[in-house]
């Protein structure tokens, strides 16, 4: 088949390489001139801070000190492996450290991947795709495909709770998205706002060299606040809003004098070449979709990465080898009828568990039963334990240490760590 890619991040590349090898024709759409999509760091950021304007100007939204959430032996796609020349640190660096490269290595890895997987050929950059309907074939930008696979990645659109008070605000406003460094908070009396890696990281960042960091979110909630150098970190209770320059709390306490107030309150799917009959979002949620991943009503149409809180590449590629075998007809995809029931059910299991629609895409710890759901289909091996207790490892790693988690040594061996370690006696 004739399959359409958007976007050249690790999404697509990995989709592009599973359409290739099994057999279909591949054209990847990409904006920028590069590959590596929000790997491909940059300093510059939005002219609005909390990145609210509808045209997105930059994609990524790193920051510069920025090293890995997860282990680079996790990291890495199949067959791929995600080397010590990529997570090379610098030598400052404690040993431990290389398991979380820097954000630059990562880059690197998805540039060589790229090529080696023979993806960067079929790559048409400076292409931003601006419409996709579908007559009796897909149609991108007005050219003929069998089916699109959409990669656009969904960590470039700020989600900002709207908090009473904030247009009033005086101080200063920023979304984690327009975060590159904590210069501009040098003095300052800060909140940070934000449940996520991004709040914990940048609190203590910023805590460097602010007057006071006030950090709201569930960080730290089963380990000790780190303590800071220069500045001072304290947890505070979740934010109610604004009332001039002071931050008001739930519990009714207020923070008062703020100087700013940073929001890593994450990100919102969006796919602004789609047309809402194709597909809609909720809060937070691709609506209408077989298995996260394929649209119920169209399945030629896929989505490769929605998921989160998960391992994202093995992800991308386990998803992406499915939806290439799906339109090879591999195996038999159940009716249409079949397809919203199932689809129907899967609401019907959150709801009942009180999940919030806006969480419908977390997985966590079911990513394994996904990831094997779709390998058994596609004839694959399961995945594989090492990868499962490193998994657990690093995230109990991670709750208990959040300030320094990453300079921790990981007990379980991995395939990677052995062959390293050969290599090095
Ligand atoms: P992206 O990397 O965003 O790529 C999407 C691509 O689509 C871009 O190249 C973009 O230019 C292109 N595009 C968008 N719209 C169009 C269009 N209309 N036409 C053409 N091209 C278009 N994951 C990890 O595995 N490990 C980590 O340590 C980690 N840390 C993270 C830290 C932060 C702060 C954030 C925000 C995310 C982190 N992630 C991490 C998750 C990360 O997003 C994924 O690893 C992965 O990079 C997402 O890839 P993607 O291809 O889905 O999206």
């Amino acid at each position: 088949m004739n399959v359409a890619v958007i976007g050249a991040g690790a999404a697509g590349l990995a989709t592009a390489h599973e359409l290739l090898a099994a057999g279909h024709r591949v054209a990847v759409f990409e904006q920028s001139r590069q590959v590596g999509g929000l790997w491909a760091y940059t300093d510059a950021t939005e002219d609005d801070p909390l990145g609210l304007r509808p045209s997105r100007r930059i994609h990524s939204s790193l920051y510069a000190s920025m090293h890995t959430n997860l282990p680079r032996d996790l990291m890495a796609f199949d067959g791929c492996p995600f080397g010590d020349a990529d997570g090379a640190p610098p030598t400052s660096c404690r040993p431990a450290r290389m398991r979380y490269p820097h954000h630059a290595r990562v880059f690197d890895y998805l540039q060589r991947f790229a090529v080696d997987a023979g993806v960067a050929r079929h790559v048409r950059f400076g292409h931003r795709v601006k419409r996709v309907d579908l007559r009796r074939r897909w149609r991108v930008d007005g050219e003929s495909f069998d089916a699109v696979a959409v990669c656009n990645g969904h960590f470039s659109e700020p989600r900002v709770p709207a908090l009473p008070g904030l247009e009033q605000f005086p101080g200063m406003v920023l979304h984690s998205h327009n975060y590159r460094r904590p210069d501009s908070f040098a003095g300052l009396r800060v909140v940070v706002l934000g449940s996520s890696v991004s709040g914990g990281d940048l609190s203590r960042e910023i805590a460097e060299v602010a007057a006071e960091v006030h950090f709201s979110g569930r960080l730290f909630r089963d380990a000790p606040l780190p303590a800071c150098q220069t500045g001072l970190l304290k947890r505070c209770p979740p934010v109610a809003g604004f009332e001039a320059a002071s931050v008001v709390l739930e519990n009714g306490e207020r923070i008062e004098a703020v100087d700013a107030f940073l929001f890593c309150t994450g990100y919102r799917y969006r796919f602004p070449f789609l047309d809402a009959s194709l597909i809609g979002v909720g809060d937070n949620w691709v609506r209408g979709l077989y298995r996260q991943l394929v649209a119920v009503d169209q399945p030629t149409l896929a989505f490769v990465g929605l998921p989160f809180r998960i391992v994202p590449f093995p992800l991308f590629q386990r998803q992406a080898r499915w939806f290439a075998r799906l339109l090879n007809r591999d195996f038999p995809l159940p009716s249409h009828a079949e397809r919203r029931r199932a689809h129907r059910r899967e609401i019907e299991r959150l709801r009942g568990k009180g999940v919030a629609e806006r969480h419908y895409h977390f997985l966590g710890d079911g990513q394994i039963d996904y990831l094997n759901d779709l390998a058994r289909q596609c004839g694959d091996a399961p995945v594989p334990d090492w990868f499962i207790q490193l998994w657990r490892e690093h995230n109990a790693n991670a709750r208990l240490h959040p300030t320094d988690h990453r300079e921790r040594p990981l007990r379980n061996r991995t395939p990677l760590a052995a062959a390293e370690s050969a290599v090095a006696d």
